[in-house]
């Protein structure tokens, strides 16, 4: 194996980190995309650091374009989007450390509630007057007060002495990617049902929300007050529907290459041997950095405008090329995805090749590559 190296004398400059870069100017359009179909505020959801792409250039960008809300799980991401200045209205819905009500209202920060233990905890924790949303299970029994316990979970808030003032009602739709409003029908339903009940309890005005991207781009029966926005500020339509502005750009240096002969095997298990006389390059990334180890035949990644195989198993921290009759020298800079089109991958080719769905792909981006905004 013959290392390629750079001619004697060649001032070297050390190649760039592994670097996701967002398109600020990607997630603009695909919020004006959104409001071209959906006639009502939009909430930027910025949940798992903004859908891998960095929680705060996500939220400044879509807030920039139009934006009316930003959505988060933890009140904590909440605050950490005030302290940046941030000044919209925010909502936490999940709270996987339990909800800190203090927090909440010293940060303005308004939380969705979806059981009656819940809504008891906040109270008893409230020291002041928390703006609550409650959170009806429109049909996913994944979070959400079922319908039952509706009834319940009025009479609990009714009973807290004005410590919260519930100003939305909130669902989410099971089916919506279907892009068939016949598979959102019973959860429109029951969305109208549990608004009703909550005014009649003497509660109101009320913010209603159910939708998010799916149902945003396709069924308007599902937009009522405002659509919850995540996939689509980063470019995935999970309904498949509409075309969206891909918002990152990822990158990796070539870190090593080399001349081989035939019948070399590469990697982990030797799965790989070239058949002719080759270059290969090793690019500085690997699964732990989110690069999927199961991968279908046909992967590759681009390199000076070309498209070339990835070959032999993804590593740890690396992955090999094929790059055939072509050379590169380290600090190369191979693009793993992006939005450019030709040989460069898309998120969606790599969800595709890995079997899964475009979220994981950029939610699985690991902590050792470098976040920037261009
Ligand atoms: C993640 C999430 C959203 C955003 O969904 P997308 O399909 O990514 O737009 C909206 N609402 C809730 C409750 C969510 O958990």
């Amino acid at each position: 194996m013959t290392a390629v190296l750079a001619p004697e004398g060649a001032i070297l400059r050390r190649p760039h980190a592994p670097t996701l870069r967002t398109l600020p100017d990607a997630v603009a359009a695909n919020v004006r995309r959104v409001g071209a179909t959906a006639a009502v505020p939009i909430m930027a959801v910025v949940k798992a650091n903004g859908y891998g792409h960095g929680a705060l250039t996500v939220a400044t960008a879509a807030v920039a374009a139009g934006a009316d809300w930003l959505g988060v799980t933890d009140v904590a991401d909440g605050v950490a989007l005030r302290e940046a200045g941030l000044r919209v209205p925010i909502l936490a819905w999940l709270h996987p450390a339990g909800i800190d009500a203090p927090l909440a209202t010293a940060a303005g920060i308004d939380v969705a509630v979806g059981s009656v233990d819940e809504l008891r905890q906040l109270v008893a924790e409230a020291d002041g007057r928390v703006r609550v949303h409650l959170h009806l299970d429109t049909g996913m029994a994944r979070g959400g007060c079922p319908v039952e316990d509706w009834d319940a979970l009025l009479r609990t808030a009714r009973a807290t002495d004005g410590r919260v003032e519930v100003v939305g009602v909130m669902g989410h739709l099971p089916r919506a990617e279907a892009a068939d409003p016949r598979a959102n029908a019973a959860a429109v339903l029951r969305m109208r049902q549990g608004r009703d009940a909550v005014l009649r309890a003497g509660f109101g005005p009320l913010l209603v929300h159910l939708a998010a991207t799916a149902g945003a781009l396709t069924d308007p029966s599902t937009h009522f007050d405002l659509v919850r926005i995540g996939a689509g500020l980063v470019g995935i339509d999970p309904s498949d529907t509409v075309p969206l502005a891909g918002a990152s750009r990822w990158t990796a240096p070539v870190v090593h290459s080399a001349a081989v002969p035939a019948g070399t095997a590469v990697g982990y298990g030797s799965t790989y041997t070239t058949r002719v006389a080759t270059h290969l390059s090793v690019v500085g990334v690997g699964y732990a950095d989110g690069i999927p180890r199961e991968l279908a035949p046909g992967v590759g990644i681009a390199i000076g405008g070309e498209r070339h195989p990835l070959v032999g198993r993804v590593s740890m921290d690396q992955i090999v090329v094929d790059t055939g009759d072509r050379v590169y020298p380290r600090g190369a800079v191979a693009t793993v995805f992006g939005p450019d089109g030709g040989a460069v991958p898309s998120v969606q080719d790599w969800a595709r090749w890995a079997g899964t769905i475009p979220h994981t792909i950029v939610t699985g981006i690991g902590p050792r590559v470098r976040r920037s905004a261009a």
